[in-house]
């Protein structure tokens, strides 16, 4: 495990915002963790941040008296280690640890001629990151895959519990789960049961995956730093309804294009903030919902853009939307 005091985190987090973290622990394997966790025991550590790729996540650019548990196989310098918490358990089934890119999972699963991740295709994160926030693209979901996922309960001083928590106990919603809920559970390995395919099927994955890859090159802002989606698409029936009853106009759209939710990226689009700026960040014009720092950013700048979008939401429809992005402010 490797020890870092005083670390920048907007060097490894990808909107390129935060602070600096009194500790961060880098985690590549089990081992790194029970060493994290007697580091937290021995040191009386309060409080505790989990961390993966960064890429859900803004923080706040003040001092974070803390410690950050950081998984990942990225280096705080430029470079990766070699990916080694990825197994084949059985015919169908994969072992990953927490630490471990989405993106390796999909190619082991490709290379052992199984398939049901291709529409991850593109999607930044870790294996932990996206369990616990069920992440979802091109009609897939995380949670339609995962068979059961290994968690810490963890307490302040550093104790813990282990569990394994079946796919059921999971309560999977939409970018929402159990874990996202409970504030002390580590997510620290997961299994995925996936289907066995032939060679000819695993071709088309293939290039469903890449054909992912193009279209988020194409329509969505890559060339900035961003945390992706920062609202969820509005999905209750309810809100839904009261967004119709304001833009009667979109029932088409909200039933034929986007099953039934509401785009975030439209609405954000129509109540005209494409483009909108404040210092270092604004709502990107390829699409709305992304709020991107193109020129050094601060934490203040993405938080007023997204407090600005939420008021005049409120006043167009009753209701605040929800942010998808985790806030550490
Ligand atoms: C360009 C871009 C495109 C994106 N596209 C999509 C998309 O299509 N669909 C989608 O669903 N998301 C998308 N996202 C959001 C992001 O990819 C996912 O939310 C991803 O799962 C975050 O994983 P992470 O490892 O980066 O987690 P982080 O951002 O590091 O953390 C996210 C949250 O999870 C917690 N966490 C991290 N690891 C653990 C762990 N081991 N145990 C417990 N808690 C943990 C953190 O404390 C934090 O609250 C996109 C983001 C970007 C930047």
């Amino acid at each position: 495990m490797f020890i870092y005091n005083d670390f920048l985190l907007s060097e490894i987090l990808y909107y390129k915002i935060g602070g600096k973290a009194k500790v961060l622990l880098k985690i590549e394997k089990k081992e790194d963790l029970f060493q994290a966790l007697d580091f937290i025991k021995k040191e009386k550590t309060k409080k505790i941040l989990p961390l993966g790729l960064g890429s859900n996540i803004l923080i706040n650019d003040k001092f974070f008296d803390g410690v950050v548990l950081w998984f990942s196989m990225y280096q705080a310098v430029p470079g990766r280690v070699q990916s080694s918490g990825i197994k084949l358990i059985d015919d169908n089934v994969i072992e990953a640890f927490a630490s471990e890119d989405l993106d390796d999972l999909i190619k082991f699963s490709f290379k052992n001629n199984l398939l049901g991740l291709e529409w991850a295709g593109g999607l930044p994160s870790t294996i932990g990151g996206a369990v616990r926030g069920n992440v979802g693209a091109f009609g897939g979901e995380i949670a339609g895959c995962v068979d059961a996922v290994e968690v810490f309960e963890v307490g302040q001083d550093g104790r813990f519990d282990r569990k394994l928590l079946k796919a059921s106990e999971l309560e999977f919603g939409y970018r929402d789960s159990l874990i996202k809920r409970s504030k002390d559970l580590l997510v620290v390995s997961a299994t995925f049961k996936l289907q066995k395919a032939s060679k000819e099927d695993i071709e088309k994955a293939k290039e469903v995956y890449q054909g992912h890859i193009e279209y988020r090159n194409k329509n969505h802002p890559m060339e900035y730093p961003s945390c992706g989606s920062v609202f969820k698409n509005v999905i209750k029936k309810e809100e839904v309804g009261k967004i119709l009853n304001v833009w009667g106009d979109v029932k088409d759209l909200v039933e034929n294009k986007w099953y039934n939710k509401a785009s975030m990226g439209y609405i954000i689009d129509r109540l005209g903030f494409s483009g909108f700026a404040i210092g270092g960040a604004k709502v990107s014009e390829k699409h709305a919902n992304y709020i991107v720092n193109f020129d050094n950013a601060k934490f203040s700048d993405v938080y007023s853009i997204i407090e600005k979008i939420k008021e005049k939401f409120y006043e167009t429809f009753g209701f605040y939307p929800d942010p998808e992005v985790q806030i550490v402010s």
